[in-house]
Formats: C-alpha cells, structure tokens, sequence
C-alpha cells in the first residue's frame, strides 16, 4: 500500500517551518538579495527554532529526523527564500559525509558542536579547474607522522567565510585517480587557511560563497573520514541524502513563484477581464501547479527510499534535475505572467527567476544529473 499522509510530527514540523518562513524569512527576503548580507540574525533564529542540523542523530543531541522530514521542512523556508534557504541548509552538505563515514568520535565532535551552539559548516569539492568533473581536482594531503598536510584552492564554497569545519577532499595518492581521493574534516582556524572575497552572484545573494585556499594545513590524522581512498566515494554518497532536500528547496521557490502568480493573474485586468481568464496565462499556471505536483512526488520518494535503507542514487539525481528544472522553467513564467511589472525589483519573481537559476548549477548540473541517470540505467542494469 502506498500511504501519502504527513505523520502527526511531519505536520507540527512543516507548521513550526511555514510559520516561521512567514513570519521571518519572507519579511527579510528582499533586503538580504539587495544588500547579499549573510542573515546571521535569522539563522540564529533558525537554530534557536530546532530548524537546522535536523538529520543529526539523537544520541549526539540532534532531533535524528529522516531525509523526508528535512525536505518537508525546507520546501517551507525556501517557499518563502532561497538565499536564507540555501545559507541554512548548507551545514546539512557538510554534514552529510560525517553521517556517512564518520566514526562515534568524529560524529559526536563535529556534529554535536552544531547542536551545541548555532555554528555552520561547508562542503569543499569543487576547484577553480574542477567542479563537474570531480577527479580533476588539485588538491593534496600528505600524510607526515600523526598529520595530513593540505595544500590546494577551492572554489564556489557554500559558507566559506562563516563555517566552522570544512569538509575537504584531497589526493592522497594522484596516481590512483578516485580511489586516491581522501576526504578530511578540517577546523576552519588552522593555521594556513585564507579565506577569498565574496561572490556577487546573481541570485541566493544572501547565501556566502567563496574560494577558500589551504597552504601547508595541518589537520590531525584522526580526521581522516573513513580510510584513505575512500573520499570520492563517500563525497558522492553525501549527494544522495543531500540532494532531495536540495531539490525540495527548489520545490519550495516554484510554489513561492506559482502563488505569486495565481494572485497576479487573479488582479491584473486585460480586454475586460483578469489575465487568469486567458487561457493562454491560465494553461501556464496549469503546468506550474502540475509540475510543482511531480516534482514533490519525486523528492519525496527518493527521500523515502534512502530512509528505508535504499540505494536512490538514481532517484535523487531524478528528484534534482526535474524540481531544478521546474523551477527555473515556474519561476521564467511567473516573470511572463506579470508582464513588464515581472521585469522590475518592484515586484518579487524577477528575484525568484535569478535564485532559481543556480539550482540548475550547484550540487552537480542539470546535465551531470541527466549523465548520473543515464549512467544508472545502461551501467547497473547491464
Ligand atoms: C552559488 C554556488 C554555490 C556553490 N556551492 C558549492 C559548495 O558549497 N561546495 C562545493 O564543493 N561546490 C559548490 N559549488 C560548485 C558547483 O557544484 C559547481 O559550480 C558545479 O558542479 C559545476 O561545476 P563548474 O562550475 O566547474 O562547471 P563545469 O564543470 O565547468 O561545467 C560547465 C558546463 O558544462 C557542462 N558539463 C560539464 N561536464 C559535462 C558532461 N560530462 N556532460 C554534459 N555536460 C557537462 C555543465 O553541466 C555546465 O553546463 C557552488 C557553485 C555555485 C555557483
């Protein structure tokens, strides 16, 4: 039997999340795309709320929600903004190789800090040279007695300047290709780290992303995630929780960008009636509100597969592209709907069609979601 239903806690947590997307996310929307501050306030409130670092597990202080939950969860904030969405929910990509591979110890320092105090932390994969293409990246570990030295660039990094620990992946042996690939969790003030400017982006402007550069960085050998060689894979592995929840985000602005535009269409009058009475703006709608409906069942089941103890690599990478692609695909209509109004800051979807954008970009493209299918369909059902 297949049973749709929201658990009574699923319900109380989508609530406490609506509600506190209405009440501080959404007021704060447009000031932080137009200053692209950090919102440090409304991230301690989020913290403060239980709505961050929810998949942590109950013995190391977390809430030990499933990947369902945080998707339901952030459909929510990012309804009401990607940006503060995205700032928020970078910890759970950084986090995710520590419920991966980490061991007792690794799980209880550097997941249970993030309950303790409201800290964040950041994925660092990609590289100047290297982002779709993992195995080009350049940066190296060199084990010397108890330590690794790191030496490397990193680039596009989700919360660079406000993190705490990084997740790094190195080579710790280049002439074994991925399997010579290490990953690390580094204390973000060791010694050696810089730190690079901030991105002006063109949408999620609030959200902090950086280059970060590692010379000689001493990370103890015991933070090692995994045994050497494993890196690549357990990097990848952390897509396949992450990615759902990512794609819930997206789910979240093609809702924010469709209601926006059932209340335009409703209002604006042309030819004596509202535009909602054409059905050539009406039919855009219906394909929004049918493409929101997919895109949901989509996450949610890949969610629920990994929940169960499934492999969904497949299933996230299908849940990613369709809700990145619905989303860029709403939020262009909901500018069209409005007309020349949808062209001006003085209404909200020309922010929602820059945010949009970068869930075509980040967490692995449209295309290398559609190779990533591919891949699994020829490759694992040969
Ligand atoms: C705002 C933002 C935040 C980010 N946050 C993080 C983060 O926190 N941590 C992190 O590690 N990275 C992060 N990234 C990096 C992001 O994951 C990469 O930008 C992305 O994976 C694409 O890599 P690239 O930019 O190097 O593009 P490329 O890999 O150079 O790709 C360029 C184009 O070629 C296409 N392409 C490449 N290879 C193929 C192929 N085999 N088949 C078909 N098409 C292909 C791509 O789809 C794309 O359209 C972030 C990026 C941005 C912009």
């Amino acid at each position: 039997m297949v049973d749709f239903s929201l658990s009574e806690d699923q319900k109380e947590f989508q609530k406490l999340a609506r509600d506190f997307a209405q009440k501080e996310v959404a007021p704060a929307a447009a000031h932080y795309d137009e200053t692209a501050e950090y919102p440090h306030d409304i991230i301690k409130k989020a913290w403060e709320a239980g709505l961050m670092n929810n998949h942590v597990p109950e013995e190391f202080g977390g809430n030990g929600l499933h990947t369902l939950d945080g998707c339901i969860i952030g459909e929510e904030i990012s309804a009401a903004c990607t940006g503060i969405g995205t700032a928020m929910e970078a910890n759970m990509l950084a986090e995710c190789p520590v419920l991966v591979a980490g061991t007792h110890d690794q799980k209880k320092d550097f997941l249970g800090r993030m309950i303790d105090a409201p800290l964040l932390a950041a994925y660092c994969v990609t590289e100047p040279d290297a982002g779709s293409d993992v195995q080009g990246i350049r940066t190296t570990a060199k084990k010397v007695g108890d330590e690794y030295i790191i030496n490397g660039s990193k680039m596009w990094i989700t919360n660079a300047s406000v993190a705490n620990w990084f997740f790094v992946l190195a080579y710790t042996d280049k002439e074994a290709g991925v399997r010579g690939m290490s990953a690390f969790l580094v204390e973000a003030n060791s010694p050696g780290i810089t730190v690079g400017k901030k991105e002006m982006n063109m949408g999620q402007r609030c959200s902090d992303t950086r280059g970060i550069t590692f010379e000689n960085v001493k990370v103890p050998a015991k933070n090692l995630l995994g045994a050497e060689g494993q890196g690549f894979k357990i990097a990848m592995a952390a897509f396949d929780l992450s990615r759902p929840i990512v794609a819930a985000a997206a789910v979240g602005l093609a809702r924010g960008a469709m209601e926006q535009a059932i209340q335009y269409a409703g209002a604006r009058r042309t030819f004596g009636k509202p535009i909602a009475a054409h059905q050539a703006v009406s039919f855009m709608i219906a394909d929004m509100a049918k493409d929101i409906e997919a895109a949901r069942l989509l996450v949610w089941h890949s969610a629920w597969l990994i929940d169960q103890g499934q492999r969904n690599t497949k299933h996230a990478a299908m849940a990613k592209c369709f809700a990145a692609d619905t989303a860029m695909r709403v939020a262009t209509d909901a500018v069209q709907i409005f007309g020349g109004n949808g062209y001006s800051k003085e209404y909200p979807v020309e922010k929602l069609m820059r945010d949009a954008k970068i869930f075509q970009i980040y967490e692995g493209t449209s295309q290398i979601q559609r190779v990533i299918i591919a891949k699994e369909i020829f490759d694992r059902n040969r």
